[in-house]
């Protein structure tokens, strides 16, 4: 479905040129949850942007179901992105409007990729029955990172990626968030998730391990 071939990504720093991926091919399944495990500094947060389409890789190949994006245009990558794609991140603020109610953002980022939400049902799905009203503040950690996918399941992405998603939360927030993500999954959406949690590691359906930025065999 989503698929590197021989990606690297290289970095201009002051210091020189920092290599953060290389030589990496893998293949998201289609289905289930897939973890890319691995230390901080290792390409975690590289590799997702790069299978997100937000950033280009400096050599290789990023293939979503079965087409290069190599030759898109900037404009043309931003809309596949917009329909086909869900990256959340780690602060859970930053993938949500704080001033908008939770049945807004739901509905807010259907809109954006063209569709429309049904926001009780979602709610309910996510475990936050008759919030609709709600304004963010208002919902822990844990629940705004729900609601975080939430949004990606609205937008009804092929693939929902996630960077860290439980690295800002406590325990019990955290707790739901890994919730979450397994019912995602087993509902059959791929989710493909960057993380050192062992107890996302110990949910995935498929995993790869990276260290300095190649996969480990
Ligand atoms: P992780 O998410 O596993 O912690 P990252 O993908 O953030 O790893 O980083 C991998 C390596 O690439 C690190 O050495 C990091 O310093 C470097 N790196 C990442 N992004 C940039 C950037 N925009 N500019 C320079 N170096 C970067
Ligand atoms: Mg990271």
């Amino acid at each position: 479905m989503l698929r590197l071939r021989e990606v690297e990504v290289r970095y201009r720093t002051p210091g020189g040129v920092v290599t953060a991926v290389s030589d990496v091919s893998l293949d998201v399944p289609a289905r289930g949850l897939t973890v890319l495990a691995g230390p901080s500094g290792s390409g975690k947060s590289t590799l997702l942007r790069v299978l997100s389409l937000v950033e280009r890789p400096t050599l290789g190949a990023v293939e979503l179901h079965g087409a290069g994006t190599g030759r898109l245009s900037d404009r043309a990558r931003r809309r596949l992105r917009r329909r086909e794609i869900s990256l959340v991140f780690q602060n859970p603020a930053d993938n949500l409007v704080g001033h908008l109610t939770v049945g807004d953002n739901l509905r807010a980022a259907a809109q954006a990729s063209g569709r429309s939400a049904r926001v009780p049902e979602l709610l309910a799905q996510l475990g936050l029955p008759d919030t609709a009203g709600w304004r963010v503040p208002a919902l822990s950690g844990g629940q705004q990172q729900r609601l975080a996918f939430g949004c990606a399941l609205a937008r009804e992405s092929a693939v929902v990626l996630a960077d860290e998603p439980t690295s800002q939360l406590d325990a019990a927030s955290a707790d739901l968030v890994l919730e979450t993500v397994a019912d995602l999954a087993r509902r059959g959406v791929p989710v493909v998730v960057a993380s050192h949690d062992p107890r996302l590691i110990a949910l995935a359906d498929t995993r790869f391990d990276l260290e300095n930025g190649v996969l480990a065999a």
